[in-house]
C-alpha cells in the first residue's frame, strides 16, 4: 500500500463467551487486529450482570495497563479496535459502547459503515431518543430497545439489525450472551472460533491463532450467532443473502495470516501477482514490492515472470503507520522517515515496482522519484488490483470522489502525474479469478454498489460532477 493514500481500514472487533480471564483474551485478540484501526480501543467484560469497562484513544499497548485490565473481570467479553469513519474521533465514540437499561444492561461493538444512519436518526429522534455519540453503532442499542418484546430478544434484534442498510459485523454482549451478527451483504468478515469450552468471535481469523483458539466457521450474511451457557445457536434476520465481501479486505486490509471465507489473504494477493504479469508481460532486471501490504503479490510476479525479487524498499518498522497523523505535510514527513530505497540494489535498474492500490497518487509520485534517485534506470509501476474510480460508503475511508486521483485522470495521465515509465493496473475479474469468489464487493472500481445508498452518493459528490 503506498502509504499516504488516505485510506483506511475502518475497524476490528473480538469476543470471548465462557471463557476464564476472557478480558485477556481479548487484549491479544485485539492486538492482532492492530492494523484495522490505530486510533481507539476498548474493552468490556461481564461478570454476575456487572460490566466493566476499560477504554481509551491510542493503541492497545498504550490503553490498557495492569490497573485498567484487572477491573475486567468475567468469563464474557468483547472489544474493538477504531480508526474513526462515520462520526468522527473522540472518547464518546469509542467502543465497545455500553447501555443500562432496566431490561438488562449491554455492549456493543460494531466494524463497518450504516449508509441510512441519517433517516435512522432522525426516525428515532422523532420517537424520543437521544444520542451520546455522533457515531452510527449507538443506532443499533435504539432500534433494539425501541423494541418491547424483550421476553423475545432474538426477534428484537432481528427487526432492529433489518433497518439498517450498509456494512456490519455486530457483537452484543448481554449479562448472558454474546451475539454476532453480519449484514445481509457479507461485506465485512467476521468468524467463530472454538478455545476451552468456550467460543471466540473475531473480525480475522489471525486474531484466532494467538490465543490457541480453532476455527469453525464463518458468520453466514445475514446469520445471529447466539452464543450462551447451552451452546451456539443460528437464527436469520434477512433471507436476502449476498457474498459481496470488500475485495479490499483481500487487496490491503486484512493481515496476510487471515483467512477469509475460505481464501487466505496471502494466496490471494500472491495469485494476483502472477495474474498481473499474466495481464501485463514485461521484461525488467527486478522486482520490488512496496512493504508491507504489497509483498505477497510481489513474490507472485516474481515467480511467475521469473524476474529476481529484491528488497529494493525498506520499511522502518518504529514508526506508527503514518495515516495516522493528521495533516499532509506531517504524512509527507512520515513517509520519508519510514520508506527508503537500496540504492546498491536499485542502481542501474530496470525496476518493476508493485504496489496494490493508487488512491491520491501523491506517495506513488515520491516513491517513483526515490527509487530514481536511488538510481533506477526506469520504474515501472504495477497495481495488483484495478483503478480506485468510486468512493467506499461501508466503513473505509475513500469517501469522496476528490481523493481519488483515478476519478479525474485516465491511467496515461496518472503514469505522467506520478513520473513513471509505465503504469498498468490488474483487470476486475482477475480480483474474483484470485480469490476463487464468484461475488465481491468491487464497488470502488466499478461504482457498482451492492446496496442502496441514500444520503452518501450526495456527500460524496458534493460539486455534482459525478
Ligand atoms: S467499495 Fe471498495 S473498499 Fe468499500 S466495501 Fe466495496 S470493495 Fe471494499
Amino acid at each position: 500500500m503506498i502509504l499516504d493514500k488516505n485510506i483506511h481500514e475502518e475497524c476490528g472487533v473480538f469476543g470471548v463467551y465462557g471463557c476464564h480471564n476472557a478480558s485477556d483474551l481479548v487484549y491479544y485478540g485485539l492486538h492482532s487486529l492492530q492494523h484495522r484501526g490505530q486510533e481507539a480501543c476498548g474493552i468490556v467484560a461481564c461478570e454476575d450482570k456487572n460490566f466493566n469497562i476499560a477504554k481509551g484513544l491510542g493503541l492497545v499497548t498504550e490503553v490498557f495497563n495492569e490497573q485498567n485490565m484487572a477491573k475486567l473481570k468475567g468469563l464474557n467479553a468483547i472489544g474493538h479496535v477504531r480508526y474513526s469513519t462515520a462520526g468522527g474521533g473522540g472518547l464518546e465514540n469509542v467502543q465497545p459502547m455500553y447501555f443500562r437499561h432496566h431490561t438488562g444492561d449491554f455492549a456493543l461493538a460494531h466494524n463497518g459503515n450504516i449508509v441510512n444512519s441519517n433517516e435512522l436518526k432522525r426516525y428515532l429522534e422523532d420517537l424520543g431518543s437521544i444520542f451520546q455519540s455522533t457515531s452510527d453503532t449507538e443506532i443499533l442499542a435504539h432500534l433494539i430497545k425501541k423494541d418491547k418484546r424483550d421476553s423475545e430478544r432474538i426477534l428484537a434484534i432481528s427487526e432492529a439489525l433489518n433497518m439498517l442498510e450498509g456494512a456490519f459485523s455486530f457483537l452484543i454482549l448481554t449479562a448472558d450472551k454474546l451475539y454476532a451478527c453480519r449484514d445481509k451483504y457479507g461485506l465485512r468478515p467476521l468468524s467463530l472460533a472454538k478455545l476451552n469450552g468456550g467460543y471466540v468471535v473475531s473480525s480475522e481469523t489471525c486474531a484466532f491463532e494467538v490465543i490457541g483458539a480453532k476455527y469453525i466457521r464463518d458468520i453466514e450474511p445475514g446469520e445471529i450467532v447466539v452464543i450462551d451457557s447451552s451452546g451456539v445457536k443460528s437464527y436469520y434476520f434477512s433471507k436476502y443473502q449476498k457474498h459481496k465481501m470488500c475485495a479490499m479486505e483481500y487487496i490491503y486490509f486484512a493481515r496476510p495470516d487471515s483467512d477469509i471465507e475460505g481464501a487466505n489473504v496471502h494466496t490471494f494477493r500472491k495469485e494476483s501477482g502472477k495474474l498481473l504479469y499474466r495481464q501485463h508481460p514485461i521484461k525488467a532486471d527486478i522486482v520490488v514490492g512496496v512493504p508491507d501490504s504489497s509483498l505477497s503479490a510481489a513474490i507472485g510476479f516474481a515467480e511467475e515472470s521469473g524476474i529476481p525479487y529484491e528488497m529494493g524498499l525498506i520499511k522502518n518498522k518504529y514508526i506508527g503507520r503514518t495515516f495516522i497523523q493528521p495533516s499532509q505535510e506531517l504524512r509527507e514527513r512520515g513517509v520519508k522517515m519510514k520508506l527508503s530505497a537500496v540504492s546498491s540494489i536499485i542502481k542501474g535498474k530496470k525496476v518493476v515496482l508493485i504496489d496494490d492500490s493508487i488512491v491520491r497518487g501523491t506517495t506513488s509520485k515520491r516513491i517513483v522519484k526515490m527509487l530514481k534517485e536511488a538510481g533506477a534506470l526506469e520504474v515501472h509501476v504495477y497495481i495488483a488490483s484495478p483503478p480506485i474510480t468510486s468512493p467506499c460508503f461501508y466503513g473505509v475511508d475513500i469517501s469522496t470522489y476528490e481523493e481519488l486521483i483515478s476519478a479525474f485522470h485516465k491511467i496515461e495521465e496518472v503514469k505522467e502525474l506520478i513520473g513513471a515509465d509505465s503504469l498498468v493496473f490488474l483487470n476486475e475479474d482477475k480480483l474474483y479469478e484470485a480469490s476463487k469468489r464468484k461475488e465481491l464487493c468491487t464497488a470502488c472500481f466499478s461504482g457498482k454498489y451492492p446496496t442502496a445508498l441514500y444520503q452518501s452518493f450526495k456527500e460524496a459528490n458534493k460539486d455534482g460532477k459525478f
